[in-house]
């Protein structure tokens, strides 16, 4: 039994206290390999940002869960050889589906976990989270539920519509559960193929726009929550898609069409609420595939991982740092 402790990491009850109370969103970032653990680690520290580093159960399959937990130590380090003196770094389990990977990644140094039982019938969901909060608070560890369902795909996880949380529920659920935040569908969803060109209208010059989130579920979900003071919300399923890096893997040799996000301007709002962390994924995917896709067409005769992974991680460098000063807010709020 490893505990996250030991390791120098937080779980995100402070972090999320001071967010709710701040008005700005914690950044949660997907990774799976080395460069894109070093990219979000060098923009949190540079910016002085509280992270959360999110790992998947495909992920953990990909990587191997002990060398994901290790990358996770790492990143500690390597901030403090950045200058930041106290990071503030969460290692975070992304949709664990049982409560035994839960409690295997309890064991083995993650500050905090999500139990997503979103695709249960309610009680089923009430029980299977319960279980794991009241193995995880034994150990300090913090735990995120999950009330409605977030339509794409993810790694294993995969829905084809949504359904928007029911407000009426979340009392209800927090209280039984102990949980110490919740995710809640309100149309963000999984993937770089969020909405179908059929769901969007287009603007002047012709592009998607998507469909507005439905930001009067977050408020009936919020309302509920001001008696006692509020509670930490979660947004799954929150890359923009950038065009810009659509159009590079496009130019080059890439095939993603009508990809689409979410817009920035709505996650900045989302940001300024109750919502205390937001799920970044395919941001990355584009951002590094993007630059390796252009790295080989203007180098083919390159062969060096490190020439092109050496790119893609400047890419996602700028597009971590971007997100953290420019959309959620969490720029100096962990000094
Ligand atoms: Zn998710």
């Amino acid at each position: 039994m490893v505990n996250y402790k030991e390791l120098g990491l937080v779980n995100t009850k402070e972090m999320f206290a001071k967010a709710l109370k701040g008005g700005y969103a914690v950044p949660a970032f997907n990774f799976n390999n080395l460069e894109q653990l070093q990219a979000i680690v060098t923009a949190a520290a540079t910016e002085k940002s509280p992270v959360i580093l999110q790992v998947s159960k495909g992920a953990r399959n990909y990587a191997n869960g002990t060398i994901l937990r290790y990358l996770g130590m790492a990143a500690v380090e390597y901030a403090k050889e950045l200058g930041w003196e106290k990071p503030q770094i969460v290692l975070h389990l992304d949709h664990g589906d049982s409560f035994e990977l839960c409690k295997d990644c309890i064991d083995n140094g993650f500050s905090s976990v999500m139990i997503d039982g979103s695709h249960l019938p309610y009680e089923e969901n009430v029980a299977l989270t319960k279980k794991v909060v009241d193995y995880a608070h034994q150990y300090g560890v913090t735990v995120e539920g999950e009330l409605g369902v977030l339509a794409g795909v993810e790694d294993e996880v995969s829905a084809d519509h949504h359904t928007y949380t029911n407000p009426e529920e979340v009392i209800d659920f927090a209280t039984r559960t102990g949980c110490d935040s919740l995710a809640i569908s309100i149309g963000t969803s999984h993937g770089a193929y969020k909405f179908t060109p059929e769901q969007c209208t287009r603007n002047a010059e012709g592009k998607l726009v998507p469909p507005p989130l439905a930001f009067d579920v977050l408020e009936g979900v919020m309302q509920k929550f001001e008696k006692q003071g509020g509670f930490p919300i979660v947004l799954h399923g929150s890359s923009s898609v950038p065009e810009e890096y659509v159009e590079m893997c496009n130019t080059y040799g890439g095939k993603l069409p009508n990809a689409i996000g979410i817009p920035e301007s709505e996650l900045t709002k989302a940001s300024k609420s109750a919502v205390c962390k937001i799920n970044i994924d395919s941001d990355s995917r584009l951002a590094f595939t993007g630059a390796v896709r252009k790295h080989f067409a203007e180098h083919p005769d390159h062969f060096d991982p490190r020439q092109y992974c050496g790119d893609a991680r400047k890419e996602m460098v700028k597009m971590y740092t971007h997100k953290i000063v420019n959309v959620l807010g969490s720029k100096g709020k962990a000094e």
